[in-house]
This record gives structure tokens, sequence and C-alpha cells, in this order.
């Protein structure tokens, strides 16, 4: 499906579609988080989220920790998945590649789907454009990461496949992961900017307290996993920094 096929859903609030998922977060998705819930990223990340912030946490029942009954406890953050839902997105490599495709309801669901607007109209009512703007510039990051890999790692020395694959196990890894400055900073923006500042400008700053990290860091294993880590979150997969 494209912006203009025909969609509509209407979510009467069953709660079923908060339980049993697995939602990849971006960092703006754990800022808004964290703003909805008048707290900080960090404390976000802690209390909502797993792998270092890039996975929202669901409670041992199936239910996602904000659940409060069948409502969103933090719905004005909620993240973009769960906004665009039941819609999926598949992004492709060039910035306007994307494509949409529809999510099989939960069993149970009380939610309609039909056909009485379009796919953008939808978006745009679920406030998603300020998740997809915002992905779009962290996206900005991928070309210095992959900039960046090639100055720390020397390809004619290091396997590429093999450097390759312990980068994406070390991203995605839910336990047992290496220290990594850049994935924490890259979840936890108020930690790295500092709070009180509005969202445009901490994006703004965000990204370049990121860019400078990366220009400090030399250990091409860090840097190769934050990238993976920072392609997954905004849509992309891993193969997009490689
Ligand atoms: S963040 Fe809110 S909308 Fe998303 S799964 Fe959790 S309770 Fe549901």
């Amino acid at each position: 499906m494209n912006r203009k096929s025909p969609f509509s859903y209407v979510c009467n609030a069953c709660g079923l579609c908060c339980h049993n998922k697995v939602i990849t977060l971006s960092p703006y998705d754990v800022l808004r988080l964290a703003r909805a819930a008048g707290i900080t990223t960090r404390e976000t990340i802690d209390r909502f989220t797993i792998r270092r912030g890039s996975i929202l946490k669901f409670r041992e029942s199936g239910a996602c920790v904000a659940l409060e009954g069948t409502r969103c406890g933090v719905h004005r953050g909620r993240p973009l998945a769960c906004r665009l839902y039941p819609l999926g997105i598949e992004r492709g490599k060039d910035a306007g590649d994307e494509k949409f495709v529809t999510l099989e309801p939960a069993a149970g669901s009380l939610g309609v789907y039909g056909i009485d607007g379009d796919v953008n109209e939808f978006v745009e009512g679920q406030g998603g454009a300020a998740y997809l703007e915002a992905n779009a510039r962290y996206a900005s990051l991928l070309a210095v990461f992959r900039e960046r890999i090639a100055q720390t790692v020397d390809f004619d020395r290091v396997e590429p496949r093999e450097f390759w694959r312990r980068a994406v196990r070390e991203a995605l890894a839910e336990s047992n992961y290496d220290p990594n400055s850049l994935i924490d900073g890259m979840f936890d923006a108020d930690g790295i900017v500092g709070i009180g500042i509005d969202d445009a400008e901490m994006i703004a700053t965000h990204i370049e307290q990121l860019r400078e990290m990366l220009a400090r860091e030399s250990s091409p294993e860090i840097i190769a996993a934050a990238a993976v880590m920072l392609a997954v979150s905004i849509g992309f997969s891993p193969a997009e920094v490689q």
C-alpha cells in the first residue's frame, strides 16, 4: 500500500493490540515517551524499555508496561509503531521509499478496518508525521557512521561478513552486551543534551552531539554496533550501514 491507498481504522480501545508485541523504538520514540510520562529519557529507558532503550518492554502477562487497564498510559507520547497500528511501514534505501502493510488484528480485537479514507489521512491523523520527520533527521547520521567505519576498519585485513555479523549480534542482543556509549547516547537524549529545550532544538542538538561522539570514538566494534542499532531503530535493515 502507498499513501493514497484506501484505508481507515477505528480503534475501540479494547487494548488487545497492546499485548505480546515486539515494538522497536527510535531515539525520538524514547524522547516522546519521556515527555508524555514526565520523566527523563534515562528513567524512560529503565522503566519502559529493554535492549538499551530500543525495544518497548512488555510484562510477563504479555501486556505492555504502559498499558493501564485497556488504555495507553502514555497515549500522548505513544511510539510510532503504536500510532501506525494496524499498519506497518517498510522502508527502502531511498528517503521517500516506503511501503505500508496491514497487520493482522489481535484475536478478539474490537478494531474496525475500513476504506473510508486513505493511508496518508490515517498517518497524519495519528500524529505520525513528526515521528517520520524525526527519523529522517536521525537517518542523516547513517552516512556519518558509514564514513567513520571506512576510516577505522581495514577490510583488507578484517573479514567484512564476520565483522558485520558480530556487529548485528551485538546490536540486537537483549543481554550480556558490551558497554557502548554511542548506543547509550542515542536513546538517552536528555543525558547528553540536557533538559528544558523544545523537541526540534533537542533533536538538532542531539544529532550534533552524536556526530561529535562518533568522531571521537575509535573502536570499530562500538561504531558498527551503534550503526546497526540506529539503522534498525529508525526502520531500516542492518544492511543499510554496511
Ligand atoms: S505504548 Fe501504549 S499504545 Fe503502545 S503498546 Fe504500550 S500501551 Fe499500547
